[in-house]
């Protein structure tokens, strides 16, 4: 009995793997034609400052829109990119675009606004990272200051002596550098000190909670005052309500990103909102 429970475990589990299987490798081959046909764009998620409540920053974010299955999020295309090295031309595409419209903000009259852009591990670790980085700042006429680069603590874990390097190669071309998602990976702020880094940004996971779980509530806090310490910039992400808001900004939390202030939106969607020059009036972010 046991045996036939196990066979039909065993024949559950491998259906199941096979409709797994199959599906990734239609995404696979849909995921190579969606960057010839166009149904890849980005959304772009403002990042503010909390005591002017100005856009200092907007944070590209991938989208696809397949021919039959609509909207796919990135969690599903982007580790597939990740697997079958699509990753490259597609984060090359990324970042191009981006720059591009980093520049073309600049050019209508938005001053100083930075443009973040995720990194992957493939991507970061590719021989010819750093110079794809340079011909698109060139191409696009970005001044690379305003070009930020979000890279995780994996990413940058993985090989320390390797990124060391590909960050100060980075680093003295003035570009940004971020640490995406900190407090999830294996590092330490005390060992980031070692890295050529600008500023961290609290992942999504620790701000959820607070102010009312406890244990998050210190993480934040203890990156925070390390960070301050240790001179690297901040800015929380996820931040969705007023009670976290309160919390972070209690504790000299600068900057902040989140659904609170604006959802990641289409390029044309922001250029009211730039042309209000404030994502919310200050004084909103204060009360209460
Ligand atoms: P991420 O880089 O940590 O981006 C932040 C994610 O949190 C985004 O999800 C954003 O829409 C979401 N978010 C922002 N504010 C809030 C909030 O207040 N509440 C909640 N619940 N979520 C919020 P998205 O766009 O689905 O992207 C997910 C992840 O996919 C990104 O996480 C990033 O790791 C990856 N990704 C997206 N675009 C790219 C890309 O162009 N290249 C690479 N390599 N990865 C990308
Ligand atoms: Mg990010
Ligand atoms: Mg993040
Ligand atoms: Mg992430």
């Amino acid at each position: 009995h046991a045996k036939e429970l196990g066979r039909n475990t065993y024949q559950f589990f491998s259906a199941e793997m096979n409709a797994r299987a199959l599906e990734k490798l239609n995404l696979e081959t849909s995921l190579r034609q969606a960057l010839k046909r166009g149904e890849l764009f980005l959304v772009y998620q403002p990042q503010l400052d909390l005591a002017s409540g100005r856009i200092t920053g907007v944070e590209a974010l991938a989208r696809w829109r397949h021919p039959e299955k609509g909207l796919i999020p990135p969690e599903k295309f982007i580790p597939i990119a990740e697997e079958t090295g699509l990753i490259l031309p597609l984060g090359e595409w990324v970042l191009r675009t981006a720059c591009a419209q980093a520049r073309a903000w600049q050019a209508a009259g938005v001053p100083g606004l930075r443009i973040a852009v995720n990194v992957s591990a493939r991507q970061f670790n590719h021989p010819e990272f750093l110079e794809t980085v340079e011909r698109i700042l060139q191409e696009t006429g970005l001044d690379p200051n305003l070009l930020e680069l979000e890279l995780t603590e994996s990413i940058v874990m993985e090989n320390v002596q390797d990124a060391i390097m590909t960050l100060t190669d980075l680093k003295v071309r003035n570009i940004h550098l971020a640490i995406d998602d900190f407090g999830t990976g294996y590092s330490s702020l005390t060992y980031l000190k070692h890295f050529p880094i600008d500023r961290i940004k609290i992942a999504q996971e620790f701000v959820r909670d607070i102010p009312n779980d406890a244990d998050d509530a210190a993480i934040v806090e203890a990156i925070l005052a390390m960070a301050g310490s240790l001179n690297l910039e901040v800015i929380a992400e996820g931040v969705e309500r007023k009670d976290q808001l309160g919390f972070l900004h209690q504790r000299r939390c600068k900057e902040m990103q989140g659904y609170y202030f604006a959802r990641p939106m289409p390029a044309e969607q922001l250029a009211e909102i730039f042309s209000r020059g404030l994502a919310r009036e200050p004084a909103c972010l204060y009360e209460g």
